[in-house]
């Protein structure tokens, strides 16, 4: 076992049983696209193919590659790319794949990167089916109020519906992770939200700066980058009480709160 190289990019294989069960989850049907994000030795995969999607698989570690396409080679309808998928050029993908599924057993070192990437991406796509490791999962998929509820539940649920669907644990892995995982569905909203003129990289850079101190209350939660003045003279504006958190607004609501500051 290489662990080295194991550990660099990631990989936690899993069992068979359990790669049947998640990708039964996939509701992607024959001669759809899928996109597979970090295939490793295949376990997905192999049970995506027989269903006959058409698949493209994306991994970086070239082991991998060479396994796949020794395993796959009489699938005519397996397709692989040797590359970093955050290097992937997924626009050019969703232009020559109509609304391909997503799915994918992430890298949990790439997996928020990745997530946060396809998102403004979503609605090309028919939705992401895949895991990530649980505490991620729950951040993702909280909603506004809930413990688990900050800047990546809210740039997530600008764009997706979430639900958790599966925990794994870690027994269902070779090697072992250190942590519990678990299965999401991100399905494009049918209302994504209207960004009003904004530009949603700032946007968000705002919604991390709300979360900075994330106890204390919205007008002191900030990093400095932002003018406290201004950020209480909108929470007045907006007629919120003074001792509102940043964990209680929800992205409609910190949009809001943005344009009446940054615009
Ligand atoms: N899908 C396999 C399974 O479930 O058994 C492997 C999952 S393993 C957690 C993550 C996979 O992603 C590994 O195969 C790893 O080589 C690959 N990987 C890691 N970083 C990647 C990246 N930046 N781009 C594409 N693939 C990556």
């Amino acid at each position: 076992m290489d662990r080295a190289r194991r550990r660099k990019f990631g990989q936690n294989f899993l069992d068979v049983p359990t790669a049947v069960a998640i990708a039964s989850d996939l509701p992607a049907e024959a001669g759809q696209a899928v996109l597979e994000i970090g295939p490793g030795h295949g376990a997905l995969t192999e049970h995506l193919l027989n269903r006959g999607v058409q698949l493209t698989a994306v991994e970086i570690d070239e082991q991998c590659v060479e396994v796949l396409n020794e395993k796959f080679k009489d699938y005519e309808n397996f397709f692989i790319e040797n590359i970093d998928f955050l290097k992937f050029d997924l626009n050019h993908f969703l232009e020559h794949h109509e609304k391909p599924w997503v799915t994918g057993n992430l890298p949990y070192n790439v997996s928020t990167a990745i997530i946060a990437g396809l998102m403004p991406r979503l609605h090309l796509t028919k939705g992401f089916m895949g895991m990530v490791q649980l505490e991620v999962a729950q951040r993702i998929c909280a909603q506004p109020c809930s413990k688990n509820y900050g800047s990546l539940s809210v740039l997530v649920s600008a764009y997706a519906n979430t639900q958790i669907l599966r925990k794994i644990g870690p027994e269902h892995f070779t090697p072992k992770p250190n942590v519990d995982s678990a299965t999401m569905l991100l399905t494009p909203r049918q209302n994504p939200m209207d960004f009003q003129g904004a530009n949603p990289e700032k946007f968000f850079d705002f919604v991390r700066a709300a979360f900075t101190q994330k106890r204390k209350t919205l007008a002191n939660s900030f990093d400095k980058k932002y003018n406290k003045k201004k950020i209480q003279e909108a929470i007045e504006l907006l007629d919120y009480p003074t001792t509102v958190r940043a964990e209680e607004l929800s992205p409609e609501q910190f949009l809001e709160f943005y344009n009446v500051i940054c615009k």
